[in-house]
Parts: structure tokens; C-alpha cells; sequence
């Protein structure tokens, strides 16, 4: 299997530590406000990373993290924590935000039928773990304080600029303008934020005798020094992640234990609409409820996307989707037909999508092999359903009883030469997207375009 790793800047061949278990991290959401497709894009890729270790007979165990606390509106150290903001504008308390939108993620992940993490952890059930974090990261001489909390001095780690290629003198000459704080780099960040008199910040915790609350890149590190230990096989995200909360996260995984954090690092491009982002800050969103309105389900836009590469720079377009509904909707068909058969054909078919995407995840080639490979068996698209998860043979097969019945009600009216019944029963089909064929070997139902 081979995977483009963002460390190493170069397709590698994979090679897990343990031969028994894959060890993954999912950098998670942070959780103050719905979700948008974009967002969902980066879960349907590692998905696919999933069932495809799980295809190549890997074991894995993955953990993903969720932000309920301490990840600023700057992504950075200055500016509001976005659970304490979310939380104002919606009269609730911090913690009845993380779990309406928690749960809110988690209904999207089951309805993209994502196969769930060995185990999801929140930030703050963690913030025992980053003190003592925060406590070995000063002991190894890492850190400095200042008015506002404990920072990690970065020009103490050698490497610091090596993950993401940072021209750190550029960014100090950048920086000078707004660098007034007390940072003694700009590119420092806090591992830990101190509470001050009158700030309205309701989740706290006390730390070196005042409150205080953890920086956004601590829960990483800590959580998987606490759930997998260092270093880990796979860790995932997107590519902004790359400067700044992936390259902190090794910084302090190296403060901490002096170890590295990831052996494979995959990071996912972003989808875009006319050429932008998709970002709750430019305002250009869609939710996979709006879809919903739309007539188009999550396992059409997981499709959608799943049509792409990882790597790739996607546009996200309604015609576009409506295609990947069209190619879902043809291959349900497909599956219908088969399903119809009088007998279960042969396959090994496995192989070859296999190979596509054992070749840095190559989702777009694997289906252009079910689009060109005319005969497919019912064993053939059950593998295809357990590598994307598309529940193609489920929906299939869960057409309403009262549509199977009418088509054997067709069927009856048919043999007994009622017409008129027959054209009837066709037609209510019809209404409900079902045609009906009349073959030598009998009736066959198919969804209609
Ligand atoms: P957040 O909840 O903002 O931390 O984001 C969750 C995940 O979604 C992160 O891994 C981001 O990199 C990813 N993400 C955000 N916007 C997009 C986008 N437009 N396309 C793809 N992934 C995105
Ligand atoms: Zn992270």
C-alpha cells in the first residue's frame, strides 16, 4: 500500500510499527457550530483510508479527538475561544454547545456511514493529562510564562521548522508590526492560557494556583501520548493544519517524551466553491442538511467526493453532484439486476479496485473499473459497499414492502391478462421512481432516471 506522506514529501510504501494493529489519529472538529461539507470531505477520505488498511488485512485502532475547548477564533493564541463565543450567541452554556453539536456531528458521520473511531475523546476530558504535559514540557527546559499563559519556546526545538518548510526569518519580519506580546518568537504559541480578572471564560480549570485553560494544540499531543503512545502509524487532517497545529503538535510530543508523534502524515486539500474555500468565515457554506433540501443524500455527496483524490484541489458544484447521484442511482441498478438474478454469479473483482487504491488511495480509478466492467456480481458489490461505504446493496434491497408488493401485484394482474390493472399498478411505480421491464425471465424492476 503506498501513501503520499506529507513528512517525507513523497509517495512511500506503508510499513506499520506493529504487524497486529495500525495505530491512526484523526485530528477531530471543534465543535461550536454545524458542521459544513467541506469539513465532512476530510472524514469521508480518512474513511476510505480505514477500510482500505481494514481490506489489506490491517487491524486498526484510530482515535479521534473533539475540540470543546481552548481553540480561538484565530487559530492562533489571540482572539475568543470558539465554544465561549458559540455559546454567547446561542444563550447556552459552553458544555450544552459541545453536545448539541457533538451529537449533531455524529448523526452526519452515521449518516455518511463513516465507520466510527475505536474511540473519541473530548479535550477537556483530558486536562489533567495536559498539566502534566505542560509540567514535562518546562521541566525539559521547552517553555517560558507570560501575562497571559505558558508558551512553548520554539527556537528551543532544532526542527521545529522542518514539517511544514517555515522560512521562520520571514515570518519574524512579517510578524514584527503586530508582534507586540510578550512572545519571545512569533512563531511560539501557548500550550496553556491563563484566565484573566473579569474574562468571561466559563470553562476553567486551575493550574499553577490560578484558573487557566489549555491551548488548542495540547489536546493532540496528550491525547495520544494517553490513548495509542508515541509514535503513532497515521495521523490525518487538512492541509492548515500543516504550519501551525500539526507542526505544534510534534513540538510538544518532542518536549514531552522526546519522541516523534507520526511515522505517515496525510493531509487532505480542501473543497472549494467557485474557487474558494468552503470556510464558515467566507460564508460560502452548505450543510448536508441543505443538501438534503436539495433531493441529494450524504451517500450521494460522499460519492461526490470519494470521485476525487484526496490531494486534489476539488470545486464543488450542484451539477456535479447531481452526476454523482446519477452514477449512485446507475449502479444501484446494477445492483437491482443482479439481485434479480435467478442465481448468485461468481466474482473477483476485489483485486483490482484493491490495487487502485492501495495506490495512495486512489478512489477516482477504482471507479472508473466498476464504471467499465460490465459484469459485476452481487460478491463483487459487496466488496465495493465495505471499501466507500456507499450502502448501495442495503438501499437496494430495502426498496419499500409495499413497492415489492405492487410489483407482484403487477405481475399477478399480467398473468391473469388484466391490462388495465397492470398499466395502473405501472404507473403508481412509476410515480415512485420504479419502472418495470417485462423480460423473457419475468418482470424486472429498475430505478428510474
Ligand atoms: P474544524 O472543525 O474547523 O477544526 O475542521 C475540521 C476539519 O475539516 C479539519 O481537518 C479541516 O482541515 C477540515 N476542513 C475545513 N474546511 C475544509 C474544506 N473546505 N474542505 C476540506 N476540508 C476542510
Ligand atoms: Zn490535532
Amino acid at each position: 500500500m503506498k501513501l503520499y506522506n506529507t513528512a517525507t514529501k513523497k509517495l512511500e510504501t506503508f510499513k506499520p510499527i506493529s504487524d497486529e494493529i495500525v495505530k491512526i489519529y484523526t485530528c477531530g472538529p471543534t465543535v461550536y457550530s454545524s458542521p459544513h461539507i467541506g469539513n465532512f470531505a476530510s472524514y469521508i477520505y480518512w474513511d476510505l483510508l480505514i477500510r482500505t488498511l481494514i481490506a489489506n488485512g490491517y487491524k486498526v485502532n484510530r482515535v479521534m479527538n473533539m475540540t470543546d475547548v481552548g481553540h480561538l477564533t484565530s487559530d492562533g493564541d489571540d482572539g475568543e475561544d470558539k465554544l465561549e463565543k458559540g455559546a454567547r450567541k446561542e444563550n447556552k452554556t459552553v458544555w450544552e454547545v459541545a453536545d448539541y453539536y457533538i451529537k449533531e456531528f455524529m448523526d452526519s458521520f452515521h449518516a455518511l456511514n463513516l465507520l466510527e473511531p475505536e474511540k473519541i475523546c473530548r479535550a477537556t476530558d483530558y486536562v489533567n493529562e495536559d498539566m502534566v504535559a505542560v509540567d514535562m514540557m518546562t521541566k525539559n527546559g521547552f517553555t517560558y510564562e507570560t501575562t497571559d499563559g505558558i508558551y512553548y519556546d520554539t527556537s528551543k526545538f532544532t526542527n521545529y521548522a522542518k514539517f511544514a518548510n517555515l522560512d521562520l526569518e520571514n515570518i519574524k519580519a512579517g510578524a514584527r508590526v503586530e508582534f507586540s506580546s510578550e512572545k519571545r518568537n512569533p512563531s511560539d504559541f501557548a500550550v496553556w492560557k491563563f484566565i484573566q480578572p473579569g474574562e468571561n471564560h466559563a470553562m476553567r480549570w486551575d493550574y499553577l494556583g490560578r484558573p487557566g485553560y489549555p491551548g488548542w494544540h495540547l489536546e493532540c499531543s496528550t491525547i495520544i501520548n494517553t490513548e495509542l503512545g508515541e509514535p503513532i502509524d497515521i495521523h490525518t487532517g487538512g492541509i492548515d493544519h500543516i504550519p501551525v497545529h500539526h507542526t505544534n503538535e510534534i513540538a510538544q510530543t518532542y518536549a514531552i517524551s522526546g519522541k516523534p508523534l507520526a511515522n505517515y502524515w496525510l493531509h487532505c486539500n480542501f473543497i472549494n466553491i467557485d474557487g474558494q474555500r468552503i470556510a464558515k468565515s467566507t460564508g460560502n457554506i452548505y450543510t448536508l442538511a441543505d443538501l438534503a433540501e436539495k433531493g441529494f443524500s450524504p451517500l450521494d455527496y460522499k460519492l461526490w467526493v470519494l470521485q476525487g483524490h484526496f490531494q486534489g484541489d476539488r470545486n464543488f458544484t450542484f451539477e456535479g453532484l447531481e452526476a454523482a447521484k446519477n452514477r449512485r442511482l446507475g449502479w444501484k441498478n446494477r445492483i437491482a439486476l443482479e439481485l434479480q438474478k435467478p442465481q448468485e454469479t461468481d466474482g473477483r473483482f476485489h483485486e483490482q479496485i484493491l490495487e487502485a487504491l492501495n495506490n495512495n488511495l486512489n478512489s477516482a480509478e477504482a471507479f472508473a473499473l466498476i464504471d467499465n466492467t460490465a459484469e459485476l456480481s452481487l460478491g463483487d458489490w459487496r466488496d465495493i459497499d465495505s471499501l466507500f461505504g456507499l450502502n448501495l446493496i442495503d438501499e437496494v434491497q430495502d426498496i419499500p414492502k409495499e413497492d415489492k408488493k405492487l410489483i407482484a401485484e403487477r405481475e399477478t394482474a399480467r398473468k391473469n391478462k388484466d391490462w388495465g390493472t397492470s398499466d395502473l399498478i405501472r404507473s403508481k411505480l412509476e410515480e415512485k421512481g420504479i419502472t418495470v421491464k417485462d423480460t423473457a425471465d419475468g418482470p424486472i424492476w429498475q430505478y428510474l432516471k
